[in-house]
């Protein structure tokens, strides 16, 4: 299965989550409440997210991010 991996940024913090799902992208993986200003967050591409020193990694949703 082929999936678009997107990634849900909030830009009030620079932080990107992971989607839940694909189909809910307004839901992320650690539950964040990205819902509540889905109005305000972008959806990135995941190399958008690698490329970018300015945004940060969700350490709930991203385990390379532990220990951060
Ligand atoms: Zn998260």
């Amino acid at each position: 299965m082929a999936t678009a991996v997107t990634r849900i940024l909030n830009p009030q913090t620079n932080t990107a989550h992971k989607p839940c799902d694909d189909e809910s992208v307004r839901t992320t993986a650690c539950g964040s409440l990205v819902t509540a200003t889905h109005d305000r967050t972008r959806i990135v591409s995941d190399e958008t997210v690698r490329t970018s020193a300015a945004i940060e990694r969700c350490g709930s949703c991203f385990d390379d991010v532990s220990g951060y």
